[in-house]
């Protein structure tokens, strides 16, 4: 039997996952607050639902994809939510960032009403997204792990059951550990070559095959070094994972001084307009400090 899916959220990452889920033949029904996001995707051939209650009436699973953990407790488990409509022996699927303790509470819910939830956070940003190539690290239970692979594997390369409801998110916080840490040490070590008269082009390319070498140093090298800060992943969505990631820390009495740096840096990011700009554009920042930009004075 084919599986009815839901998908609210119709973002940058949304829209081109429920597009892959609408290409392998799934019947679809989507909601997002943007309009045009939907209307798109009617235009494809998903039906549109009026309400997170409605999509969940007319769906075996529903995917979410939304920015933040308040989101997708409105979503789930608000009034006119998905909980509201949702049948015994359907499946919850969220994908977006959020807080652990939040996937738990949503996969309790479902599970008190006969149904059953799985975290599956997402990595690979917007390119993985279009290309079907996502990360996918799930939190839940093995016989509904097994359920959703069909569509993880529509959607991503990736896919991993790690572990009990929440896992996928804590495997997602120690993914945007990495990922936060490597871009600050990114952008250190370009703006320092750079105002030292280095082609920062150069510095990237010579770094990259060595032990230096990362995804981020090659995508997110290129973006600082290219000026291309146009989202991508935003600053304000990364700043929104740390406070994940430092929420959860302190939960757990684990001290995280870097990510700590990090997410301040951030918020000054954030204060000075650049929250809706790619994660990349961290470098920005340490540009102001050091009076200098790079790709300013090349060799
Ligand atoms: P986005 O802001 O582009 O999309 C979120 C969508 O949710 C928007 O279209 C918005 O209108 C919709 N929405 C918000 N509240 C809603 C509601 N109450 N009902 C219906 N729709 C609602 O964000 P995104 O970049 O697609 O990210 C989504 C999630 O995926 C976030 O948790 C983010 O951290 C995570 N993520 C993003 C990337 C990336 O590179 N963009 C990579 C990995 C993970």
């Amino acid at each position: 039997m084919t599986e009815r899916i839901g998908f609210i959220g119709l973002g940058i990452m949304g829209k081109p996952m429920s597009q892959h889920l609408l290409n392998a033949g799934f019947p679809l029904t989507v909601l997002d607050l943007n309009k045009s996001a939907v209307d798109e995707l009617v235009a494809a051939g998903a039906r549109a639902g009026t309400s997170p209650k409605d999509v969940a009436a007319q769906s075996d699973i529903v995917v979410t994809m939304l920015p933040d953990s308040p989101q997708v407790e409105e979503v789930i488990l608000g009034k006119e939510g998905v909980l509201e409509g949702l049948r015994a022996g359907a499946l919850v699927v969220d994908m977006s960032t959020i807080l652990p303790s939040v996937a738990r509470r949503v996969a309790q819910a479902a599970r008190a009403q006969g149904a059953d939830a799985l975290d599956a956070p997402v990595s690979g940003g917007q390119v993985g997204a279009q290309n079907a190539t996502l990360t996918i690290m799930v939190g839940g239970a093995q016989a509904a792990f097994d359920r959703a692979k069909p569509i993880f594997e529509k959607m991503g390369k990736n896919i991993t059951l790690v572990g009990e409801a929440g896992a996928g998110q804590i495997t997602k916080a120690a993914n945007q550990i990495i990922v936060a840490g490597t871009i600050a040490a990114v952008s250190e070590a370009l703006l320092l070559a750079a105002k030292a008269g280095a082609d920062p082009a150069k510095v990237r390319a010579a770094l990259m095959g060595g032990f230096a070498s990362s995804r981020i140093l090659e995508l997110h090298g290129d973006r600082m070094i290219q000026r291309t800060f146009a989202p991508g992943f935003k600053i304000k969505l990364h700043r929104k994972d740390l406070n994940i990631i430092l929420n959860t820390a302190r939960e757990l009495g684990v001290a995280l001084p870097v990510s700590a740096n990090i997410t301040e840096m951030m918020n000054g990011l954030i204060a000075n307009g650049s929250g809706d700009l790619d994660h990349s554009a961290f470098v920005t920042l340490l540009e102001k400090l050091a009076n200098f930009e790079i790709g300013a004075k090349q060799m």
